[in-house]
């Protein structure tokens, strides 16, 4: 651990209630905390210092805030780019057939180790140092958490994991991919990596599965991570073959609690929506991967603000800042004012820092005392940057640049958009895991 040193000149966004209060100065950090905050003027800053000194991180009056969380991701689908895929494409079903459902069963150990290290150096090249990732390698499924936990634990970054049972390969691997979860959460856990209970979808998990599920849900007191009405064929299959539509299946089984992730939520009607209020579960949202599945979006007007809403990637790519700046961008456009925007963008950003807490008590506020988890973006506000106009900032200037640098429990993992260690056995392993799956799934 870097035992002393200090961030310059950097627009601190400090979490103050429900407001980001920017204070302009330096930030001192030892041994994982901040431990002073020493303002300066902004109005006297030159922008011409230059220190040479290997422990100052000079920020030089950019944007410096919390990292950003990803709710919702999956690894083991960074290596599928370029792949020749056989058969339609032309709806959710299919894309899930003749890609996703071929490609997880390929993975190996190996193959699962390359897309994770691929995986947390997007994640921290975004600025993002907490992921919560939902799994899938149904003929790799023993000790795989064990593989992602040891990437994230190598890399140094925070991860909550699970592995998304399903039965849609039949009894045996549904319930190896149970036990993965179950081994996980009742083994591997420390204060930097945590479990919950990872199910794929309502319409590829049995009653039978969903029952194991609440027993395990109520013996470790976790939550779920499951994708939830993401198509309409995950409504209209549920209630085919179980009679029950997925919220409804969901809360049968008790699996609707404060500390679950129902990924999407788009296909949601009114008495869904009481039923996800009530339970206090969380919704994330993932528009890029949405978009590009032509699932359908949601609609924003009938949600109640009492509904949590997180923003992940889901697994298309690892910036979950830009899931928030579509938001914006897409309720703009369905005619929210800018006011109704930037309140659900507000709404999101602090709602979200509430459920991260409930993983990691000690996620920061960047006061005084708190754990140094820090980026700084490289953004240089051109106007003078407050509580009140923090999200236009956010949303018109600081999500549209890249991330300067990354510290995380005060390791400085990326120092002026490099990384502090070599990533180059990293990028090897990458490269080699890569052609192996591009050989195998073209195979197919
Ligand atoms: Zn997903």
């Amino acid at each position: 651990m870097n035992t002393k040193f200090k961030i310059i000149n950097a627009w601190i966004c400090q979490i103050d209630g429900k407001a980001v209060n920017p204070m302009f100065g330096d930030l001192i950090v030892s041994d994982g905390k901040i431990i002073d905050i020493q303002l300066k003027s902004f109005n006297e800053f030159n922008f011409s210092e230059n220190p040479s000194d290997a422990n100052i991180i000079n920020a030089n009056g950019r944007v410096l805030t919390l990292p950003l969380v990803n709710f919702h991701d999956h690894f083991y689908s960074r290596l599928a780019k370029g792949l020749s895929i056989n058969g339609p494409m032309d709806n959710f079903e299919n894309i899930l057939k003749n890609l996703w459902w071929k490609l997880d069963l390929i993975l190996d150990e190996e193959m699962i180790r390359a897309s994770a290290q691929s995986a947390v150096l997007d994640s921290i090249r975004n600025g993002v140092t907490y992921i919560f990732d939902h799994h899938s390698s149904p003929k790799s499924a023993k000790g795989s958490l064990g593989i992602i936990a040891d990437v994230l634990t190598e890399i140094g970054i925070r991860g909550i994991l699970c592995f998304e049972t399903t039965d849609r390969n039949g009894e045996q691997l549904a319930l190896s991919g149970m036990n993965e979860n179950i081994n996980f959460m009742e083994s591997n856990l420390d204060e930097d990596l945590k479990g919950i209970l990872g199910l794929h979808a309502s319409f590829t998990v049995s009653d039978e599965t969903l029952d194991k599920a609440n027993e395990i849900v109520n013996k470790l007191n976790c939550g779920i991570h499951i994708h939830l009405c993401e198509d309409k064929c995950d409504v209209d299959q549920s209630l085919k073959m179980y009679g029950l539509k997925p919220m409804d299946r969901l809360k049968k089984y008790g699996l609707l609690n404060h500390k679950s992730i129902l990924a999407h939520g788009i296909h949601l009607k009114e008495d869904d929506f009481n039923i996800l209020e009530e339970s206090g579960s969380s919704v994330v949202l993932n528009l890029d991967s949405n978009l590009n599945n032509a699932v359908g979006l949601q609609n924003f007007s009938r949600m109640s603000k009492n509904i949590p809403l997180l923003t992940g990637t889901d697994g298309m790519h690892s910036n979950p800042g830009q899931t928030l700046r579509q938001l914006f961008l897409l309720t703009r456009n369905n005619g929210f004012t800018f006011e109704q925007s930037f309140a659900l963008i507000e709404n999101i950003y602090f709602r979200q820092l509430d459920f991260v807490k409930k993983y990691f008590p000690d996620f920061s506020s960047l006061k005084n005392g708190d754990r140094a988890d820090v980026i700084i973006w490289d953004y240089i506000s051109p106007t003078p940057i407050n509580k009140d106009n923090f999200f236009g900032h956010l949303i018109y200037g600081i999500l549209e640049r890249p991330i300067h640098s990354v510290v995380h429990n005060g390791n400085t993992l990326m120092r002026e958009f490099n990384f502090t260690f070599d990533d180059s056995s990293y990028n090897k392993n990458i490269s080699v895991q890569g052609r192996k799956l591009y050989n195998k799934f073209n195979a197919l």
